[in-house]
């Protein structure tokens, strides 16, 4: 007999293959069926799914820290340039 958490748990451990319809038949039917009647399970994959849409969707977000940085820099010089030093 298997206690509550362990259907749950096995969700958490098969969430990835289940999202990339990796699983084999019968597990893919254990873990929708689970789903079915568990909504913290069911928030779960939904989150992982979106998740995982988000990640796949292909283009890298642009990377600012270099314009951060440039930014940062001249403010930088800008502040000293008006500071006296002291
Ligand atoms: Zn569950």
């Amino acid at each position: 007999m298997t206690g509550p958490g362990q259907d749950c748990q096995d969700v958490v451990e098969l969430v990835t293959d289940y999202l990339e319809d990796a699983l084999d038949p019968d597990t893919r039917s254990r873990v929708r069926g689970h789903l079915a009647e568990c909504d913290g399970c069911e928030v779960y994959v939904d989150q992982m799914r979106r998740t995982a849409a988000v990640l796949g969707a292909g283009d890298p977000l642009p990377l600012e820290p270099p314009m951060r940085d440039r930014l940062l820099t001249a403010f930088r010089d800008w502040a000293a340039d008006r500071t006296p030093p002291s």
